[in-house]
């Protein structure tokens, strides 16, 4: 069944189900990305720093999928943050994807100690207001940095992609976000892979017939999160989109509500990282 797709702020809409592609080479997305095409993904998340928007480009060129039907996105790394740099940054990521627009163009993470975010961000408006990223977002803000951007420009970011899994469950930007129209996509939604061993969820996908990983992609789309969980084995990246045909009940969210740990966190931590 076709994935589900979410509104955001700007009128835009995004597919639920995203394919990440963090740690793949340029080579292996090629292959990677078209296999994700094949299986029904429709939205594809890189980055600049991922070395592979080349690669993800030729995946696109390569189905017969017409590129107003795909949902690209990528990001500007921290060391091309500010107005200028970020348009010319802009501008490499889309001449390696060879596209004339991407869907979504997001600011990768705040840098802890810079305020450059906020000229950073005013780009991103621009960007918009020439049609060339569709919807502009942010990834691994905190509350604080998000409230800025709302007061000195005006202008909500669409998303704000952030590390989330039941292990780490955010439940302040959660609120946040809910209260400001912004869209939660969830990075590592599998915990990277290292909570996939975690009974409840082994013993959820009993009941349904299904797998770890679908039980935990199956709560961010209850909760009504983007996801964009990456694999680069066929079975597995076919598995994590076959979730569209169950749903948890009122003792499944239970339980896994109950699995938050405030040291659960895989990743950096935006207050620090630079
Ligand atoms: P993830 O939670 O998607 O986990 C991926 C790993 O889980 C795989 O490498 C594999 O080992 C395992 N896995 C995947 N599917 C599986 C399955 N069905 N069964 C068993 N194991 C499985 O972690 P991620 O790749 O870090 O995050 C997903 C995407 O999010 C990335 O590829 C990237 O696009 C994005 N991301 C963004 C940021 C950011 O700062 N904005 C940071 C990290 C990741």
């Amino acid at each position: 069944s076709a994935t589900p797709t979410i509104r955001l702020n700007d009128g835009s809409t995004m597919p639920q189900v995203g394919f990440g592609v963090w740690r793949v080479s340029n080579e292996e997305a090629k292959g990677a990305v078209a296999g994700a095409i094949e299986a029904g993904y429709r939205s594809i998340d890189t980055a600049s720093i991922y070395g592979n928007e080349e690669g993800v480009g030729e995946a696109i060129r390569s189905t017969s999928i017409p590129r107003e039907e795909l949902f690209i996105t990528t990001k500007v790394w921290n060391d091309r943050q500010g107005y200028d740099s970020t348009l010319q940054a802009f501008d490499e990521s889309l001449a390696r994807l060879r596209l004339d627009y991407v869907d979504l163009y997001l600011i990768h993470w705040p840098v802890a100690g810079s305020e450059a975010y906020r000229d950073t961000w005013r780009a991103l408006i621009k960007l918009q207001q020439d049609g060339r990223a569709k919807s502009i977002g942010v990834s691994n803000f905190m509350v604080p940095h998000l409230q800025r951007l709302i007061d000195e420009t005006g202008v909500t970011p669409a998303v704000n992609q952030i590390e989330l899994h039941p292990r780490f469950q955010q439940k302040e930007l959660q609120a946040f976000h809910k209260a400001n129209g912004i869209v939660t996509e969830c990075w590592g939604p599998l915990g990277q892979g290292k909570i996939l061993a975690e009974d409840t969820f082994a013993a959820i996908g009993r009941k349904y017939g299904k797998t770890p990983a679908q039980v935990i992609l199956r709560w961010h789309l209850d909760h009504g999160f983007v996801v964009i969980p990456k694999s680069v084995t066929p079975s597995r990246i076919r598995e994590n989109i076959a979730v569209f045909d169950f749903q948890l009940d009122a003792d499944d969210m239970r339980a896994i509500a109950a699995l938050d740990s405030a040291s659960g966190r895989v990743g950096p931590d935006p207050a620090v990282f630079a």
